[in-house]
């Protein structure tokens, strides 16, 4: 992976390789300026500098989106993370609150007027949880921006894209009559038709395209005429239809959209929006498209790797050896809850009679929960050397430590650690090193 430079004033610079960045470190002439993602800051002026341009690209998804930084010209992924959300984590602490609310406000009821009708929400109004995972998103493309030169964004929107399948001929021949088109209408068949055959329920037998009104009797190639059948079947169907083939139901079917694809998803559309409101250049993409594109050039199915292969731009030779993904995940910053409750909603007492008051401290001794330090513990059990997340503090300087990269958390004092990277809402690892196979 590559690492992101800027001058000393913060404009963004080239990327360069970790073996550069090393001999600039050990020469004195750089300094690290973030660890994540992991940008180092020269200690000169440049002055006009040209960085290539780069295209950020987007698969977003409910629990993990794919990132990726890709230069068009060369091919290189220079930049890759999973970015994985807390929309659930959101949703559930939401719905907390709004019991102990309820609880505490029926406690002790005297008469109020009914006031529940008197909120509006504005238009275009998206749930809390859905709008973190756009604002995890926003956070990194900004992250990023401030580190390199990014003037296109790929963005896969929808699963399918209805519109062409419907009417090919809205979209010009390339699309009408090129494999992407069968691979689409293809892909799109398997799913609504759960990868069996329509005829006889078979699974994981070659499947078989099929004219629910034959061609011979003047069927069309629209997907409402299409189905999926095994060729035993295909065979036997010949030249009746779906119905005198005794199959009415496979008619009716064929005719319904599939309903995850006909929705469009609210979070991607969003997003969508944002990036155009930005000016960019936003090329908006499929999901067929960006499996056909990573089937055809042979990768494995990750988050990141979708992410790289979003678009009709991508490259076609793509240079991935080494590229090690940054695996993000979405942390919160804490909460402002005053008061802790049991787990039948009634505040919690200390064995001294005061409330708990669970985490209005957020900072001591100059650590907060989520920074993320070099942990030296000099003996005991779990004496050695760590880069850890401080995953709570305590008042009493005693703060547990969880590892990077899985290994056991333990408690250590705070005079073993020593910050690297300040706490900004997420959790860090990396990723298994991309190897051609
Ligand atoms: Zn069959």
């Amino acid at each position: 992976m590559k690492v992101f430079v800027i001058d000393s004033n913060q404009q963004p610079l080239d990327p360069c390789s970790a073996g550069k960045a090393r001999q600039l470190l050990a020469k004195g002439k750089a300094a690290v300026y973030r660890r994540y993602p992991f940008t180092i800051i020269l200690h000169r002026e440049v002055e006009e500098s040209e960085p290539q341009p780069l295209r950020f690209k987007i698969d977003p998804g409910a629990k993990t989106s794919g990132l990726a930084l890709v230069n068009d010209q060369t091919g290189e992924v220079v930049w890759a993370a999973e970015l994985q959300h807390r929309g659930w984590q959101i949703k559930d602490a939401l719905e907390s609150r709004r019991s102990l609310r309820r609880g505490r406000r029926g406690r002790k009821p005297r008469y109020r007027p009914p006031r529940f009708d008197n909120r509006t929400r504005p238009d275009g109004w998206l749930a809390p949880s859905l709008m973190s995972r756009i604002y995890n998103i926003e956070t990194w493309f900004n992250r990023l921006r401030q580190r390199c030169l990014i003037n296109s964004v790929s963005i896969e929107t929808v699963r399918f894209d209805m519109q062409k399948m419907e009417n090919p001929e809205i979209s010009g021949v390339e699309y009408q009559q090129g494999e992407l088109h069968g691979y689409e209408v293809r892909e799109y068949l398997l799913e609504k038709f759960n990868r069996t055959c329509a005829y006889c329920s078979k699974t994981d037998v070659p499947m078989e395209i099929e004219h629910i009104n034959p061609r011979s009797r003047g069927g069309s190639n629209r997907i409402s005429n299409l189905t999926l059948s095994c060729q035993p079947c295909n065979q036997k169907k010949g030249n009746q239809t779906a119905s005198e083939f005794g199959h009415p139901e496979v008619e009716a079917q064929a005719k319904k959209p599939l309903r995850s694809a006909a929705a469009v998803n609210m979070t991607r559309r969003e997003i969508q929006r944002r990036f155009f409101d930005l000016g960019l250049s936003v090329e908006v993409s499929t999901g067929g498209r960006t499996k056909y594109n990573r089937s055809v050039r042979n990768l494995p199915k990750t988050h990141w790797l979708d992410a790289v292969c979003v678009g009709q731009s991508t490259p076609d030779e793509l240079k991935l050896d080494s590229v090690r993904p940054l695996l993000i995940k979405a942390m919160g910053r804490g909460q402002r809850q005053v008061c802790d409750t049991d787990k039948f909603g009634f505040r919690r007492k200390k064995s001294n009679g005061e409330f708990n008051a669970p985490r209005l401290i957020k900072r001591t001794r100059g650590f907060q929960t989520g920074d993320i330090a070099r942990v030296q513990v000099p003996k005991g059990n779990n004496k050695g050397n760590y880069i850890a997340r401080i995953a709570s503090i305590r008042k009493t300087g005693s703060f547990t430590i969880k590892p990077l990269g899985g290994k056991k958390t333990f408690t250590s004092t705070y005079k073993n650690c020593q910050i690297v990277h300040h706490s900004d809402g997420y959790d860090y690892n990396l990723g298994e090193a991309f190897a051609s196979a």
